[in-house]
């Protein structure tokens, strides 16, 4: 069962080939069996147990939506009412959420069974999930090595099919790194397309809620139950979310991809040039025409971005204080021994560089210089992504420099690891959407591919993304053990 597609388990479901009860039963066997991956900071088993009995009893009413009865685990950054909501930090190793966010909301109503929530870097800082306060997760491809980062939790659980799927975030690549590096698709939608509503803030300006999947076709489903305008999110965007599985198999005729020559320079790892360049080939092959095209501004996104994001995440981090919530010091002595020392305690290494660095950028004197310098230059990035998207429909490129690299390889070196983000984080920077899907194997571990569209195309990027995985069976691929 732990194999099917998002539609063969419903159909099965409604078919009564096996019910809700069973399937959650089998994911949670394998999550047991598979404990070493540290996919998951909490299993909520008698949940999980119980809406699949409701979920069995609405399929029985024929109440089902496509997701009614089937497995999610969910990414610990969303908050969930009375569950532990740890955001991978020792800050909030305590804390459980008085309210769900609008993503969890949405998969509660429409039936779906939450197995947990996964595992993730420290606030979602990192790029290899090796920043939890719960410990490195481990690639089911290779247990040496890292699964991405930050969603590497939701990475790991659905290659190894320790959930029918999973949700991620992305503030400059954390749904589609993980997707890369575990072998699974991985959607970050539009800036606003997903409400951010009850999910812990990194950078809110960045930040964005998407599906990672098996495939496409799972994507759409998946997106369709997460997106959508939410009033409780002031940069959640009124428009109306289109069907997104109706136009899966729209043919590609005339597709024009744009290769931004700065993605595909000399510097970029041979494998993963050859590899990339089959993968644009069966593109041509479905008719699609190559454009090569220059974006001058994208090598500028990693400094920006690693001003922007810290900014960002020191002014929302500044609400863990020992106060009202969370990890508090042990007998403070007044009110800044309290702060300092709840603080100093609760905050790891990564987190406490962000906030340094951030309240440097945002500091009198350093505010011009690196903050505002850096805003400009977020214009200058997204002004490059509007030119091109004006002359081709997609842009396509590498996700990651390399395949997974080894646990700890680049933990005591913090520029190489921002140095991983380097074909992720300009997306984010211009707030638009895109996929990872799987493109192959390099010394047996996967690689991605990564679409890039313009603003509110999801059901374009998923068209394309779905027309390969026609083609092509990567996305297929069980890591050895876990079939
Ligand atoms: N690796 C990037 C960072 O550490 C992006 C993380 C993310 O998308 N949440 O900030």
């Amino acid at each position: 069962m732990h194999n099917k597609s998002l539609k063969e388990l419903s159909h099965g479901l409604k078919n009564r080939d096996f019910s809700s009860v069973e399937l959650t039963q089998e994911f949670l066997k394998r999550i047991k069996q598979h404990q070493d991956l540290n996919a998951y900071i909490t299993v909520t088993e008698d949940l999980a147990l119980q809406d699949a009995l409701a979920a069995d009893i609405r399929i029985t009413n024929n109440q089902a939506n496509p997701l009614t009865g089937i497995p999610v685990a969910q990414k610990d950054i969303f908050c969930t009412l009375n569950i532990k909501t740890s955001c991978g930090s020792k800050m909030l190793d305590n804390f459980k959420a008085p309210y769900n966010a609008t993503v969890i909301e949405k998969f509660n109503l429409t039936g779906a069974v939450m197995l947990g929530k996964l595992n993730m870097d420290e606030f979602a800082m990192g790029s290899s999930n090796e920043t939890s306060f719960y410990g490195a997760v481990k690639n089911p491809w290779n247990p040496n090595k890292v699964p991405g980062g930050s969603s590497g939790g939701s990475g790991a659980a659905v290659a190894a099919r320790l959930a029918a799927y999973a949700t991620g975030t992305d503030t400059g690549g954390s749904i589609r790194q993980p997707a890369a590096l575990c072998g699974i698709t991985g959607l970050k939608p539009t800036y606003g397309r997903v409400s951010r509503y009850g999910m812990i803030a990194y950078a809110s300006s960045l930040d964005q809620g998407g599906p990672m999947t098996h495939s496409a076709e799972d994507a759409a489903i998946v997106l369709q139950t997460m997106a959508g305008f939410d009033p409780k999110d002031s940069t959640s965007v009124d428009i109306s979310v289109p069907d997104y599985s109706a136009t899966l198999n729209k043919p590609l005729t005339g597709l024009k991809i744009g290769l931004p020559k700065e993605f595909f320079s000399d510097e970029l790892n041979a494998d993963m040039a050859k590899k990339l360049t089959e993968a644009i080939d069966e593109y041509q092959k479905l008719g699609a025409e190559i454009k090569d095209i220059s974006m001058p501004n994208l090598k500028l996104a990693i400094p920006a971005y690693y001003v922007i994001a810290p900014a960002e995440c020191s002014a929302n981090l500044s609400r863990f204080d020992g106060v009202r919530f969370g990890h508090r010091c042990a007998n403070p002595v007044d009110l800044t021994d309290l702060y300092t020392r709840s603080r100093g305690e609760g905050f790891g290494k990564e987190v406490k560089r962000r906030i340094l660095m951030g309240t440097y950028a945002l500091s009198t004197g350093y505010y011009d210089a690196y903050y505002v310098k850096a805003q400009k230059i977020r214009r200058l990035i997204s002004d490059d992504f509007k030119n091109a998207l004006a002359e081709v429909d997609v842009i396509m490129g590498p996700v990651t420099p390399t395949p997974a690299f080894g646990i700890g390889e680049k933990m005591s070196d913090p520029v190489e690891m921002y140095l991983s983000d380097i074909y992720t984080i300009a997306i984010n920077l211009a707030g638009l959407p895109a996929i990872s899907i799987p493109a192959g194997f390099i010394n047996d571990l996967p690689i991605g591919l990564q679409i890039i569209g313009n603003y509110f195309t999801e059901a374009q990027i998923l068209n394309i993304a779905h027309q390969y995985q026609l083609i092509t069976d990567w996305h297929k691929q069980t890591p050895k053990g876990f079939a």
